[in-house]
């Protein structure tokens, strides 16, 4: 096994692996020519802008549960926790346990749309008591705490001079436009936002994969994808947890390494892949984001953090651009350029802009998930760099 290693790149040549400290000195470049390959990135937090979420205090849902859970670190001392999905739950009982206060937490989902959404086929949840019972834990350890729990909400905007002083909390509509009017503005001093994951696939591009229409790989009841002895499993397949990733990357391996999908000894993983998937879809109906959280931004909003773009930027382009494609008008916005390469923004970029643009308009493919360096790497170390062949 090797360790600290970071693919940069997939290319005809092999799989470009650098192994070392991540930007540390005296790397050692490798690429490896393997039979198979299992691609297994993950997913990072989507987080959608909010008038003053570049505030110094507001957090990605999983930067707080990492920091509160992993680190005992408070990010605050009173906070709050707002987005969709029950991984909020966790990250406000992690909060807790670090000594913050959480003063609520905000699902913008509404209450009659969860219930209908969770209680679909309500005996497939016999199937899952644990992820039922771990979920019920959660939410009493809340309400023992006397944290205030709120469907219909989000949190529309973030207020603060040199970090977050208070933040407004809206009720939402349906389609989670903000409602006028109904809202309240609560005095916190750190926000985390989680609106779901999404998944790492710059790899599984750079290795040619097919992706669905939500971003994620495909993949066939043996894990293959659209690309012969390349494999996937865990959030890039879809987002499902931590059981449903390991289940699938016992398939993908099996697999990968000569076995065959439908061999007995992955009959317990198969049948786990199948109820988990069919929670993580679930999950999914419930908690898919609303279309009209766009009502909550304002023209100087940012939404490219690392650049400094905000919605006005991102229009201006589109109404000055004789551009046709996606990917050129980011190029021309700047957004997504910066450090994280559109990892935060993307999607969000993604998302203005096709409501921005007429379609008629658009032409091309313009994934903005296609990165040709995956994880950051010197010229120095590529021009160094070695191959070597790896049997297998
Ligand atoms: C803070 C936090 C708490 C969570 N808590 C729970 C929980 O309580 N219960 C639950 O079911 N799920 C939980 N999850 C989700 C769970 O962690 C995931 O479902 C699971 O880990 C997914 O597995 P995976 O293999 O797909 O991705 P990951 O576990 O994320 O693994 C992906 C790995 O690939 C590496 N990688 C990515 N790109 C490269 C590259 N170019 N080169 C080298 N390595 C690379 C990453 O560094 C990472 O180590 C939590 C997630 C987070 C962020």
């Amino acid at each position: 096994m090797v360790t600290s290693a970071h693919v940069w790149s997939i290319d005809s040549d092999g799989v470009h692996v650098m192994v070392g400290e991540a930007d540390g000195e005296g790397r050692e470049s490798r690429c490896y020519r393997a039979a198979a390959v299992v691609l297994a990135t993950g997913a990072h937090d989507r987080v959608l802008p909010v008038p003053g979420w570049d505030l110094p205090g507001v957090y990605s849902a999983g930067g707080g549960q990492a920091l509160a859970k992993g680190e005992g670190v408070a990010i605050g001392r009173r906070v709050v926790v707002a987005g969709t999905g029950p991984f909020l739950l966790p990250v406000a009982s992690s909060l807790l346990d670090a000594g913050c206060a959480v003063a609520g937490v905000f699902e913008a989902g509404r209450a009659g749309h969860l219930m209908r959404r969770w209680t679909v086929r309500p005996w497939e949840l016999l199937g899952q008591p644990a992820k039922v019972l771990e979920l019920g834990r959660y939410g009493s350890t809340l309400a023992r705490r006397r944290v205030r729990y709120a469907t219909g909400c989000a949190v529309t905007a973030i207020h603060g001079g040199q970090r977050v002083e208070a933040v407004t909390v809206s009720r939402l509509d349906a389609s989670w436009a903000p409602r006028p009017g109904v809202g309240e503005t609560l005095d916190v001093d750190a926000v985390c936002l989680g609106f779901g994951f999404s998944p790492r696939v710059e790899l599984a591009l750079a290795a040619g994969c097919r992706l669905d229409d939500r971003h994620f790989v495909m993949v066939d009841a043996q894990q293959r994808t659209s690309v012969p002895s390349v494999f996937a499993a865990g959030e890039i397949t879809g987002i499902g947890g931590v059981d449903l990733a390991l289940c699938e990357g016992t398939i993908a391996g099996h697999v990968a390494a000569g076995g065959r999908g439908d061999d007995s000894v992955l009959r317990v993983e198969r049948r786990r892949r199948k109820v988990l998937r069919a929670f993580a879809s679930r999950l999914q109906g419930a908690h898919a984001i609303g279309p009209k959280w766009t009502d909550w931004l304002n023209d100087d909003t940012v939404v490219c953090r690392c650049e400094e773009v905000d919605v006005a930027r991102l229009r201006s382009v589109v109404e000055t651009s004789e551009s046709l494609s996606l990917r050129s008008l980011m190029l021309q916005s700047r957004a997504g350029l910066g450090s994280c390469q559109a990892r935060i923004c993307g999607r969000t970029v993604e998302e203005l802009l096709l409501r921005t643009i007429p379609s008629h308009r658009l032409v091309g493919e313009g994934s903005i998930d296609r990165r040709p360096i995956a994880s950051p790497v010197r010229l120095g170390e590529i021009a160094q760099s070695r191959a070597f062949e790896v049997e297998g």
